[in-house]
């Protein structure tokens, strides 16, 4: 049975306050919830504060960070790496989000890197894949995801991939209140775990967590999680109100 999972991904917003009012305020609407993970994924230099909030007030919410080099030190200016992370409770972290590999040239290649790295820290990956608009109208789709999803997991061996989350996020959905249709983000869920298949074997693929990316609000939330593919939602504009994220983590 796969436990299903709410990320919230802050990207680069929120201010110090405006950070540890929202995790407070998100964990007095949803400390009672048992059988969903929720973390949240703030800017860097949050984490610490957060993580010595989670500490102090006993918040049980999961941190993440959006990103991380796949060195554990060295000279890369700018980066951080995932033994800086796991210093402040970090156990998840976003890799290949759409707006990494678009602003900032991130490439397969690059993202694989990390997946590996995070794995041998026992960081939990969420590798993000997706097409963008011009892919889905040139039915493209399917080679495009299936494409980020073999090489994101390259040379990653079966005693460990278990721990990988896999979000498909179509590009034109995030932050464009254009959801993907149920249909479609299961299709491709389903589509995602065949390969995942092809890859290890069907234990490993239906063991996998894949989310839903783009879009995801209140009102929608509860469609997608009434499919048996979709295991959970990566969580963008919506996770920045904690009333409206909590109704996502609540969404039935
Ligand atoms: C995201 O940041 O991954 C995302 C899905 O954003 P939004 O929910 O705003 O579309």
């Amino acid at each position: 049975m796969r436990k299903q999972f709410i990320a919230g991904n802050w990207k680069m917003n929120l201010n110090l306050s405006g950070g540890i009012k929202l995790v407070e305020e998100l964990w007095s609407y949803i400390g009672d919830v048992k059988d969903v993970e929720i973390a949240v994924f703030p800017p860097y230099v949050l984490i610490p504060a957060i993580s010595e909030l989670k500490r102090k007030k006993k918040i049980d919410i999961l941190l993440g960070a959006q990103n991380m080099h796949w060195e554990n030190n060295g000279a890369f200016t700018g980066e951080v790496s995932p033994l800086m992370l796991k210093e402040f409770d970090v156990t998840h972290v976003i890799l290949g989000h759409s707006e990494r590999r678009q602003h900032f040239g991130e490439t397969d290649q690059a993202v694989n890197r990390k997946v590996r790295a995070a794995l041998e820290c026992e960081l939990v990956p969420i590798l993000c894949v997706g097409e963008s608009l011009k892919e889905r109208e040139d039915g493209q789709t399917e080679r495009k995801v299936v494409e980020q999803v073999k090489r994101g997991v390259f040379q990653i061996d079966r005693n460990s991939i278990g721990l990988l989350i896999i979000a498909y996020e179509p590009v034109w959905a995030i932050g464009t209140g254009k959801a993907a249709t149920v249909t479609d983000a299961s299709d491709v869920s389903r589509i995602i775990r065949e390969a995942i298949s092809e890859e290890y074997d069907d234990e490993i693929a239906n063991g996998i967590r894949i989310l839903y990316g783009g879009s995801v609000n209140s009102k929608n939330i509860a469609e997608f999680m009434g499919s048996p593919e979709i295991d959970g939602a990566v969580v963008g504009g919506a996770s920045l109100d904690a009333f409206e994220f909590s109704k996502i983590v609540r969404y039935t």
